[in-house]
């Protein structure tokens, strides 16, 4: 009987659980927390080390002078790249290697990558280590179960993707490591469960407003002007004007949850005044107040328009409110981002989700950003989804985990989607 090189394919990753779970382990032991960038050298050349052995060309790029690089913490990219004996696209397994501090409340110890029930526990083991390990095993199942194996795979570890991408996918895209001709496709193995595939994400404005007061003694308010008072008066105005018409847009994004296929605005701080500490605070006027918000923006809608929505309803407070006075600064900025559901790489993910896991696969977008934004605008490279295991609620959470069956199930996917995207999507069925 002619061996079905699906099966093949299949067996080749079962037989690999306990390597995927190690590997999970070993990746997750590198405390690569950002911020500062700890021990990102170390588990890139893991990672290096890893697929140098199998055959695999290995780069590594120190992205020099992005935030936070210094001696101390350099901010080191690894991209591995192999190619086939026949001439074919290039898929590209993009995974940042960075995770969030741990936090408190945990009830494991969270770099010692403790397995338990099925599961993998620890900081990273859901964003994205799992992922990061389920796309290795993936690549090198494929690569052993099929002979000659056209086309070129890639994968590579990055950083600082939890704080923004700058010195990882940003650096490489602006590099060109990103781009086609060199490469084809891109799956970002985030976890976003093992049955959804992500075409892309929301967009980000970061903005500090500031409003300006006067000092004056705190018996004596009258002779003072209270900047807290004047923030108070923005935050009446985006209650009354601005969360209304925000709640009203609706995208045709799929994002989940559906709470985020509107527009929100979060007040991600807010600062007046003196501080408390230590002590009691002095009786003074605030001269000033600072408030960070954090404006997402659906794909229908352009960063300038949602500048000029806030400006102008802190212009219309200068001319409405005695002493009003603001400035307004930009932190941060992405453009929301979304790829072509119909495009190969959805396509072959979701053909192999279907095959592999025996439902149909959602399409969704993600609420917040990740490093497809570089990928797409920088890299000019529209052809990027991510999927991966990994519950996304999970991410950043104490007890951290990746269930072991998923992280198997989406190596199958991975290794299905990359295979017929190798070998062109419409000459090859799964
Ligand atoms: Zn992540």
């Amino acid at each position: 009987m002619p061996i079905d090189p699906t099966e093949n394919l299949f067996k080749a990753i079962d037989e690999r659980r306990d390597e995927l779970v190690d590997l999970t382990c070993a990746l997750i032991r590198f405390p690569t927390v950002n911020p500062p960038g700890e021990a990102y050298r170390p588990c890139a050349e893991f990672i290096g080390d890893r697929l140098r052995a199998r055959g695999f060309t290995v780069d590594y790029v120190h992205a020099v002078g992005t935030p936070g690089d210094n001696e101390r913490y350099p901010r080191i990219n690894v991209i591995a790249r192999r190619s086939g004996r026949v001439p074919g696209p290039c898929v590209h397994f993009n995974s940042h290697i960075d995770v969030v501090q741990s936090g408190g409340g945990w009830t494991l110890d969270p770099f010692a990558a403790v397995v338990k029930d099925g599961r993998v526990y620890g900081r990273g083991a859901c964003d994205m280590k799992g992922g990061l390990a389920a796309s290795i095993i993936a690549v090198e199942a494929l690569i052993e179960s099929a002979a000659t194996l056209p086309g070129t795979l890639e994968i590579s570890g990055t950083v600082d993707e939890e704080s923004g991408g700058y010195g990882g996918v940003h650096y490489l895209a602006e590099r060109g490591w990103f781009s086609p001709p060199r490469v084809d496709h891109v799956i970002i193995p985030e976890p976003l469960n093992v049955d959804r595939v992500c075409i892309g994400h929301r967009g980000v404005w970061w903005a500090e407003i500031e409003t300006h007061g006067r000092m004056a003694h705190g018996s004596m308010p009258f002779l003072g002007d209270c900047a807290v008072r004047h923030m108070h008066a923005v935050i009446d105005r985006f209650e009354r004007e601005l969360y209304p018409k925000l709640a009203a847009r609706r995208t045709d994004m799929p994002v989940v949850p559906s709470g985020a296929r509107h527009s929100t605005l979060n007040i991600n701080s807010i600062h007046g005044g003196q501080g408390e500490v230590p002590g009691y605070p002095a009786p003074v006027v605030p001269d000033s107040c600072r408030m960070v918000i954090d404006r997402r923006l659906l794909i229908e809608e352009s960063i300038d328009a949602a500048k000029g929505e806030v400006r102008e309803l802190l212009e219309r407070l200068v001319e409405d409110r005695a002493g009003f006075r603001y400035s307004i600064r930009d932190i941060f900025e992405v453009r929301p981002t979304m790829a072509d559901r119909d495009g190969p790489v959805a396509r072959s993910t979701a053909a192999a989700i279907r095959r592999v896991i025996g439902r149909t696969p959602e399409f969704i977008c993600s609420p917040g950003t990740y490093d497809q934004k570089h990928i797409d605008r920088v890299g000019k490279l529209r052809d990027c989804i991510a999927y991966g295991p990994g519950i996304l609620d999970l991410a950043h959470q104490p007890d951290e985990y990746v269930v072991i069956e998923d992280m198997v199930n989406s190596a199958k996917v991975m290794a299905l989607a990359a295979r017929s995207l190798l070998y062109g999507v419409a000459s090859f069925s799964v």
